[in-house]
């Protein structure tokens, strides 16, 4: 069974394009490379010894996914594509309106006329704009804060409304949490250029000493220690929660809504020590003011995913500050050969 998967070259798409040739699905990519490389592919072929389909192109260029649509017979789609960047997204509104809202709409016409129409797509626990409750159910409340959170809460209305349109469709929106970690190869993760949005990247360029020091961005929030909460979930437990959302989806779910999270929370502080314990590195850090939209705490409450598709993380905080490490050490030793 052919599935196409857009953005698979990415960060959270590669290791998710591993588990599904892994479970047996036949893989095409498309991924324009804008924010990864080309050696992903070569990279989850070694990992797995199976081949994949790599189209480079944009999934905005209507000619270019017709073309993939009429050479392959593809049951379904897992739509990673997109810009992610919430501070560019402020600074660049349009860019990320037109990436992000003009391939969904390109992508789920092209999917209706070959009437391909099973489609699980990345949302984000942006969507729940600053939660009033912990933790936070896919009932809660949806509002944004930046352009990158709107295209997300856009697309699922789009989403909403084509299967309201049409009841054959069948759809799985995600709403994910903070992945972090990378596969235990070594050989595809997390490795952003520049100075990194994140905090798990940030952590580990101060490990290397590429940044000097870490900015924890508040310590007076309403929380343990006063540092900002997040769920954070290991990039393998979440490409494993696809596996099951694409599974629910082709046995027909019609439109469905999962929170892809752990259920617990951890503080910048929790997760700083934490990485420096299991990897035997000092990551200097600095109390700096709190940064701009952020929220105290985000913390999912994953039953509904558990209950529907029999899913839930299982790796813990430890496994991923040590995988994610692990790939910036292997891809450095890599570069110095
Ligand atoms: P990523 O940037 O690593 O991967 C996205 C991939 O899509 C990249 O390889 C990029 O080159 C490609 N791409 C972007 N626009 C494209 C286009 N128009 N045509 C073809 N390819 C295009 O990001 P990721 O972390 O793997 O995220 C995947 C998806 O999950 C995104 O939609 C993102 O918004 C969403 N998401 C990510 C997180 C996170 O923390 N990483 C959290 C919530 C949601
Ligand atoms: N954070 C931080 N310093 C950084 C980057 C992030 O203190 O350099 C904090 C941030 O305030 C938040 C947590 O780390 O409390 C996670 O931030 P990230 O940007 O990774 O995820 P998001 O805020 O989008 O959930």
């Amino acid at each position: 069974m052919k599935v196409l998967v857009t953005g698979g070259c990415g960060y959270i798409g590669s290791h998710t394009c591993v588990m599904l040739l892994e479970a047996g699905y036949d893989v095409i990519i498309v991924d324009n490379l804008c924010n990864s490389k080309r050696d992903v592919v070569d990279k989850i072929k070694e990992i797995t010894g199976k081949d994949v389909i790599f189209y480079k192109g944009d999934v905005c260029d209507y000619a270019l996914i017709n073309k993939i649509f009429s050479h392959h017979d593809i049951v379904a789609v897992l739509h990673f594509a997109g810009l992610k960047a919430v501070g560019e997204s402020v600074l660049k509104p349009l860019l990320y309106y037109r990436n992000n809202i003009d391939s969904t709409l390109n992508l789920l016409e092209v999917m209706t006329k070959y009437n391909c129409k099973n489609i699980v797509f990345s949302s984000s626990a942006t969507v729940y704009g600053a939660p009033k409750t912990l933790p936070i159910k896919e009932s809660a409340p949806l509002s944004t804060t930046n352009p990158y959170g709107s295209t997300k809460l856009y697309i699922e209305g789009i989403l909403r409304d084509v299967y309201e349109a049409d009841k054959n469709w069948n759809i799985a929106i995600l709403r994910y949490f903070n992945p972090i970690g990378a596969h235990k190869s070594g050989l595809i993760g997390e490795n952003p250029n520049g100075i990194p949005n994140n905090l798990m990247p940030y952590i580990i360029k101060v490990a290397t000493k590429e940044l000097e020091v870490l900015n924890i961005f508040g310590d007076d929030y309403d929380t343990p220690d006063g540092t900002g909460v997040r769920d954070y979930i290991h990039i393998i437990d979440l490409a494993k929660g696809h596996i099951k959302a694409l599974d629910k989806v082709l046995s027909g779910s019609g439109i469905v809504c999962y929170n892809l999270g752990t259920g617990h929370g951890y503080s910048v502080l929790e997760l700083v020590k934490t990485f420096e314990k299991v990897n035997n590195v000092k990551v200097n850090y600095r109390i700096a003011p709190r940064r701009e939209g952020d929220i105290a705490a985000c913390y999912a409450d994953p039953t509904y995913a558990f209950q529907e598709l029999g899913w839930k993380a299982e790796l813990g905080i430890e496994d991923m500050c040590r995988d994610a490490y692990n790939y910036v050490m292997k891809c450095k030793r890599n570069t110095s050969d």
